[in-house]
């Protein structure tokens, strides 16, 4: 009887000691859980914070006594792994109510301790709760419940998302985030929405700003490095997690460069009995195969699976990770998928860039919502780099699809190829991610240039002149400055009227700048289109200024900026 014990009991650890059972009627399976819960639901803790989901209850998916009886499963919750005896392969596991130790033998042993949430060394810092687990939750719970207001330190997935769910408790929120932006995975031309939705629900964004000392008191003073101090009866630090490897480092197993555990295709540490998963390990990239973090759900419960099927010796291998992720705020959805454009900069690595503000579904079905799309593309192998998308609707099927794309290794200008389902509730008979891959061939095959949105400022200080082809409405209402208004059906006949020299066009969202473009440039003009048009024109330099008027430039911006 092969004798298991798992660390950790909940994506990565409860999928591979199921998945286990499942494999292997005769073994021997012990899950081993610090907390006083298995198989929560961690990806809901900030929603039941915030009262969407309801009841308590609903994100205790499993019970050990649930496991025993399916599974056949020695669930320990309150135990917790104090150290790792390789040579006589026995974990020392500590009964956190009792105080005792037992050993347990094992003849494989699989980590998925998964990742702490960052406590910056700050005075006061003690104060400020984190959220990982239920217990997390009911002590955040417990604060909220007299609180007026919030500060939220750090603007990633969870710190949006605790933002959104206290408000959602009617407590105010001042969410401060040392960048220039929330949700580092979005180019600063696709956050904006992001940054509006929040501002709109009254959140207070304090960007390019950091905590220097919280003050507790009955309520807490929070000191800002602009000089601010703000109030708050709760203070939430979420600025980041860093893999739980204290365990695996002490029992001498190897760690990577990144500070994950270090581990193979086959999920096995430097120690060939012992496993590792999920948010603890390293993984490899999907573009480049360097080291990378990448603390998402999919990729522990995937893993979680794939060491199941190698601990019995079937074939499994892990695959390199896209990091695709969504996220929902005041419902806004922010999506993406692989590198984005400031990380391809900082490595120098070409890309083509293409952004498409498409209809959620036909726009002449009720509902239609507006979305931005961004797809980075190799130049010289139409190699697909990354995606993001912001929308309030459609933006996941989008992103999935495209993740779908890169997972299967085609080409950008396959996705035009691609045959999506569609009724007019759903899509468009050319559906956004069709588009994608007809604007790539468009630009791949010369038929046109585009430019920028952080491009305009130079190509007219070079000359060039501005051609906005929206309608002398829209020019009024939405003027990009210095632009010369000529609406696309007047153009042929108004050739003459246009200044010599280079010219950009422009129009609302690229694709009557398209074909302005493509009219002039047969008739003999050097003419570059504004990607995306005057909406990522106008999102790139909000956020520019929005950045500067911090008093700071967040590392991305700068580096847009810079280039
Ligand atoms: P976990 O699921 O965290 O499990 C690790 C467990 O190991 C912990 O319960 C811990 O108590 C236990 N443990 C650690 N050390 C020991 C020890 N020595 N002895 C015993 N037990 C130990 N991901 C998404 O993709 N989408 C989302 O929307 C999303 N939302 C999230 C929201 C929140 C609030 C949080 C905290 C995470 C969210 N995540 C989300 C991330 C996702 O939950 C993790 O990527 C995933 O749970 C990682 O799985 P894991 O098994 O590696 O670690």
């Amino acid at each position: 009887m092969r004798k298991i014990v798992v660390i950790g009991g909940v994506a990565g650890g409860m999928s591979a000691a199921t998945r286990l059972r499942r494999l292997d009627e005769e073994a021997s399976i012990t899950v081993v859980e610090r907390s006083g819960h298995v198989s929560f639901a961690n990806c809901g803790l900030p929603y039941r914070l915030g009262g969407v989901i309801e009841e308590r209850s609903a994100l205790l998916l499993q019970t050990p006594e649930s496991l025993a009886a399916r599974f056949a499963l020695d669930v320990r919750v309150r135990h917790e792994a104090r150290a790792i005896d390789r040579a006589n392969r026995r974990v020392t596991v500590r009964d956190l109510a009792s105080g005792e130790d037992v050993e347990l033998e094992y003849d494989a042993l699989v980590l998925s301790p998964g990742a702490r949430p960052v406590r910056p060394p700050l005075p006061g810092i003690e104060v400020a709760h984190t959220l990982r687990d239920v217990e997390d939750l009911d002590a955040l719970v417990a604060s909220a419940r007299g609180a007026r207001e919030a500060v939220v330190v750090g603007g990633g997935f969870i710190g949006v998302e605790v933002a959104e769910n206290l408000v959602h408790r009617g407590i105010g929120v001042t969410l401060v985030e040392a960048t220039g932006q929330v949700m580092a995975p979005l180019d600063p031309e696709m956050v904006e929405p992001v940054h509006a939705a929040m501002r709109a629900a009254g959140v207070r964004l304090v960007l390019g700003t950091s905590v220097e000392r919280i003050e507790p008191g009955e309520r807490h003073v929070v000191h800002l490095s602009d000089g601010q101090a703000v109030p708050a009866g709760l203070v939430v630090a979420a600025i980041g997690v860093r893999p739980e490897t204290s365990l695996a480092a002490a029992a001498g197993l190897a760690l990577g460069e990144r500070g994950g555990i270090l581990v193979d295709d086959s999920l096995r540490t430097s120690d060939p009995a012992i496993f590792a998963v999920g948010d603890a390990v390293e993984k490899r990239d999907g573009l480049d195969s360097s080291a990378v973090l990448v603390p998402l759900a999919n990729t522990a419960n995937r893993q979680g699976r794939i060491v199941a099927d190698v601990v019995v010796g079937r074939p499994g291998a892990d695959r390199p990770v896209l990091g695709t992720a969504i996220v929902g705020v005041f419902g806004v959805a922010a999506a993406s998928v692989g590198w984005n454009e400031k990380r391809l900069r900082a490595a120098g690595r070409p890309h083509r860039v293409l952004h498409t503000h498409p209809g959620s579904h036909a726009g002449y079905y009720p509902g239609s919502e507006t979305m931005a799309l961004k797809l980075l593309v190799d130049p010289l192998t139409d190699e697909i780099l990354g995606a993001q998308g912001v929308g309030r609707d459609g933006v996941d099927k989008r992103i999935d699809v495209i993740a779908t794309a890169m997972t299967g290794r085609l080409t950008a200008a396959d996705l035009a190829d691609l045959e999506l389902a569609y009724a007019p509730q759903f899509g468009s008979a050319k559906d956004p991610v069709n588009m994608l891959g007809w604007v790539d061939r468009a630009v791949a095959d010369g038929d046109v240039e585009t430019l920028q949105w952080h491009e305009l400022d130079a190509a007219l200080a070079a000359g060039a002149t501005l051609l906005d082809v929206r309608t002398a409405a829209e020019h009024a209402a939405r003027p990009v400055p210095g632009a010369l208004n000529v609406p696309v059906d007047e153009l042929r006949s108004r050739l003459g009227e246009l200044p010599s020299g280079p010219l950009v066009v422009h129009c609302e969202v690229g694709l009557r700048g398209y074909v302005a473009a493509r009219l002039l440039t047969q008739h003999g003009r050097e003419v570059r289109n504004l990607d995306g048009g005057y909406r990522t024109w106008a999102a790139g330099t909000a956020s520019q200024r929005a950045t500067a008027a911090a008093g700071g430039m967040g590392p991305g911006t700068a580096s847009l900026l810079r280039a």
